[in-house]
């Protein structure tokens, strides 16, 4: 018989997750993380007595009551609403786009009037078949809301012309005729109180952990070491990369604590100016409203991907998704009892609560004969 059950490699949600349930089952789990804490992207820790998402903003939301009675297991959660900000030109806009924005745009009071002039806008750019991002947005939302919006950020995220850019990234682009500026239609919404990382931390409480250990250095030695391993790192590492590496989008944070208590009045606003480098400036204490002298303000820079770099987000483009694909076939007959889990595993855009769900996903399948 092996030491362990499960071995979980990587210390983030999904492998907090799995491996709480897991130890629940009264299975035996070793976790092992690569770096020297836990959280992955959800990492947070107090800068000035203030909870600073290291990695990014991270809002909880879901529609599961399930998942959010599971997590509040481990933290109580405040009720955060995200409503987010976008700059540009000197002006301040209300985001996602609803009643409020086309007001601050068109100066409309009443839907009627605000569609109106929006689909004027689409019907005047007269795109049948949108052959681009550009395209595609301007066929869905009208030239002004893609100025202002849009373009500029757009090109600054992706670090290339939206023209250049596939029509189905723009699938979806929601218009709200009415006045709601809370960015998220999710019935439940919230920041551990606690903060991220304590949360995670009571998640795994009594389950080993081992820090500074890369399950890619030696994996032959921890395939022996667990009957099962749960894996939620990147999958080319798995095979030496020898189809080539997968792609990701990655970001810079530049964090500052700034000396006033109150630097930008909300947690998050967009910059859309061409000129200005950065996509988002985020100022963490009004996630957890902290009354504090001092703020901690991030801003957020988007960077060109090279192996090293922090995996933020997978790639979208098909042809990264193949490589995906080929790496995943032949793990399932090389590794045959290592089981992927997470965003960086399955190469997949997954908010919080999708993680969790996937995890009880494989809870579930793994179980199936306990
Ligand atoms: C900028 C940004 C903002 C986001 N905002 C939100 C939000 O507002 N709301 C929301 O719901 N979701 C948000 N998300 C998504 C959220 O971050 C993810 O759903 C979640 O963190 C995924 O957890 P994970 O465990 O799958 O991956 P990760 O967090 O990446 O964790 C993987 C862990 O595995 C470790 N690891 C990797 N390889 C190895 C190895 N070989 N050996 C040992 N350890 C290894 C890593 O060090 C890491 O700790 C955001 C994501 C980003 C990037």
């Amino acid at each position: 018989m092996k030491k362990y059950d499960y071995l979980v490699v990587g210390a983030g949600l999904a492998g907090c997750t799995i491996a709480n349930l897991l130890k629940k089952n009264n299975k035996r789990v070793l976790i092992i993380e690569k770096e020297d804490h836990i959280g992955g992207m959800c990492y947070s820790e107090k800068r000035e007595n203030i909870e600073v998402h290291i990695f990014g903003p991270h809002i909880f939301h879901t529609d599961s009551k399930e998942v959010f009675d599971f997590v509040q297991q481990f933290s109580p959660f405040n009720n955060f609403v995200n409503q987010p900000k976008a700059y540009k030109n000197g002006k301040l806009y209300s985001l996602p786009y609803n009643m409020n924005t086309f007001y601050e745009v068109f100066n409309t009071i009443k839907p009627c009037d605000a569609k109106k002039v929006i689909d004027e806008e689409i019907k005047k750019e007269n795109i049948k078949n949108p052959a681009n991002f550009e395209e595609k947005c301007l066929s869905l939302v009208g030239r002004t809301i893609y100025e202002i919006f849009i373009k500029d950020y757009t090109a600054k995220q992706w670090k290339t012309d939206p023209k250049n850019l596939p029509a189905s990234l723009a699938s979806r682009l929601p218009l709200r005729f009415y006045y709601d500026n809370n960015y998220f239609n999710h019935r439940y919404q919230g920041i551990p109180e606690i903060g991220y990382t304590k949360m995670l931390q009571n998640m795994i409480d009594g389950i080993k952990i081992e820090f500074n250990t890369d399950f890619n250095k030696d994996i032959k030695k921890y395939i022996d070491m667990a009957e099962h391993v749960i894996y939620t790192g990147s999958i080319d590492e798995l095979l030496d990369f020898k189809y080539g590496i997968l792609n990701y989008r990655t970001l810079r944070f530049e964090h500052k604590v700034l000396d006033v208590d109150n630097y930008q009045g909300t947690a998050v606003i967009n910059n859309n100016e061409k000129d200005v480098p950065y996509t988002r400036s985020i100022e963490h204490k009004f996630f957890n409203y902290s009354q504090t002298e001092k703020t901690v303000v991030s801003y957020e820079y988007p960077e060109e991907y090279k192996l090293g770099c922090v995996k933020y987000y997978p790639s979208l483009q098909q042809k990264d998704n193949e490589l995906y694909m080929k790496y995943l076939d032949e793990i399932k007959t090389t590794f045959p009892n290592l089981h992927v889990l997470g965003r960086i595993a399955q190469y997949k855009y997954l908010d919080m609560d999708k993680v969790i769900i996937e995890a009880f996903e494989l809870f579930k399948q793994l179980t199936k004969n306990f």
